[in-house]
């Protein structure tokens, strides 16, 4: 088909839902125009760990679909023109109470049933591959697919290989409304001008919400605040990435939930730099850091790992989780607006997710079969109930 005769589709967040979408739509010869507000990369996606975590994932759908954007990364690593630095390290999860114990057992098992190469240690098979863990720990889950990727360098070559197969990519433009008429998108209002489309996809992140309400529609995205910790380049201390059970045996055992804390992750980048992270909060669009927060991400990390005591903290910095009240992201078409299409919601999971998301949302916007079903994630189940008309 002439490629002026396909739908116009514009895209609006240029983090790593947004470019990976662009870039899988460009590579299907797709006309496609993402819009960014500041930088690419500005959002969420510059303001994280880049944990492509397999054993958080609850088993389902979620976990099907993390195994299935792992499998991609490899590819990634080869087809984009930048080092998306992506290392299959293995990963554990600490667990420090016996609770979080029996919750993680069960977790595992049904990780296992599904085919994910996850494992329990007792704390000397734990402190066996990382001898710098704390000997109180009660054990640990361990899978050798755990892996870590630089979510920066990820976007930016999503995007810049988005371009190289002719889609555009605009910065510095800001969507101020989305144009429509006879209930269908017509185009988006922008600080840079109005640019016409046949399909709008919001993957705007934590703004998303903000997005959808432009169009009278109500997307509960909600930005949560995640504060990470970056120490001086030291010594080697950590080989794999480490999450700490508490928020996972707190999310599938709720009953754990007022026990637990919020949860951390630590990475050890090459340099040696470590970063510690991080919050869960709902403090609006406020990317400030604060100094609770990083006291409890400190004695959080320092109980789990005690060599942190000759470690020194450089910086501190703040991103926002788009955030979805069932944990699960929001993609598809919004049925009360036609070409009106949301991609966001991934909270703490959209860069190991956006492979995989890119792919199926590309399929789903050019009329094609996904192979992987996306209505779990419908923002049908979301959208209020009376028929609405727009333009
Ligand atoms: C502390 C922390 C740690 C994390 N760790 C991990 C991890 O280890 N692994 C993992 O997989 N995920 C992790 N995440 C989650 C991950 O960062 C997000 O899920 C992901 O970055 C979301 O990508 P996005 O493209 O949806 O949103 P964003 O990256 O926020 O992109 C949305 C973009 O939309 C733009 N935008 C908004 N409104 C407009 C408008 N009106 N006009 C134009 N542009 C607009 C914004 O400027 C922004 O650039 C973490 C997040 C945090 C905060």
């Amino acid at each position: 088909m002439h490629k002026q005769k396909l739908p116009h589709i514009v895209i609006i967040g240029g983090g790593v839902i947004g470019t990976s979408i662009a870039y899988h739509l460009a590579k299907q010869d797709a006309r496609v125009t993402l819009i960014e507000k500041k930088d690419l990369a500005s959002g969420s996606s510059g303001a994280c760990d880049g944990l492509v975590f397999m054993q958080s994932k609850k088993p389902g759908i979620h976990l099907s679909l993390a195994m299935e954007s792992l499998n991609r990364f490899e590819n990634l690593q080869k087809e984009l023109s930048i080092d998306i630095e992506f290392k299959k390290i293995g990963g554990m999860v600490i667990i420090e109470t016996e609770g979080e114990y029996r919750a993680m057992k069960k977790f595992t098992k049904d990780q296992q049933a599904i085919g994910l190469d996850v494992r329990l240690l007792d704390p000397s098979q734990a402190l066996e591959k990382e001898p710098f863990l704390s000997p109180d720990i009660i054990g640990s889950t361990f899978s050798p697919l755990n892996a870590q990727v630089n979510p920066i360098n990820l976007t930016l070559g999503f995007a810049l290989a988005a371009k190289k197969n002719h889609a555009r990519v605009i910065d510095h433009a800001r969507v101020l409304g989305i144009r429509t008429k006879n209930n269908q998108v017509t185009g988006v209002a922008t600080t840079k001008g109005n640019f016409d489309a046949d399909i709008v996809v919001n993957a705007a992140g934590s703004m998303a919400g903000l997005v959808s309400d432009m169009v009278g529609i109500s997307m509960p995205v909600q930005p949560r605040r995640g504060q990470i910790v970056v120490t001086h380049a030291g010594k080697p201390v950590l080989s794999h990435c480490l999450i700490s059970a508490k928020y996972i045996a707190a999310k599938y055992d709720p009953s754990l939930a007022d026990k637990s804390g919020q949860g951390i992750s630590m990475e050890q980048a090459d340099n040696g730099n470590l970063l510690l992270g991080s919050t869960r909060e709902f403090v609006g669009f406020n990317k400030e850091n604060t100094i609770s927060g990083i006291q409890k991400i400190i004695r959080q990390t320092a109980a789990v790992l005690p060599v942190l005591e000759n470690f020194q903290v450089i910086r501190t910095f703040a991103g926002l989780r788009p955030y979805t009240p069932d944990g699960l992201p929001i993609l598809g078409p919004v049925r009360s607006l036609n070409g009106f299409f949301m991609a966001s919601g991934h909270e703490g999971d959209g860069i190991a997710l956006s492979p995989v998301t890119g792919d199926l949302m590309a399929n789903m916007l050019l009329g094609r079969k996904t192979h992987i079903s996306l209505d779990a994630f419908s923002p049908d189940r979301f959208e209020k109930k009376e028929t609405r008309h727009h333009g």
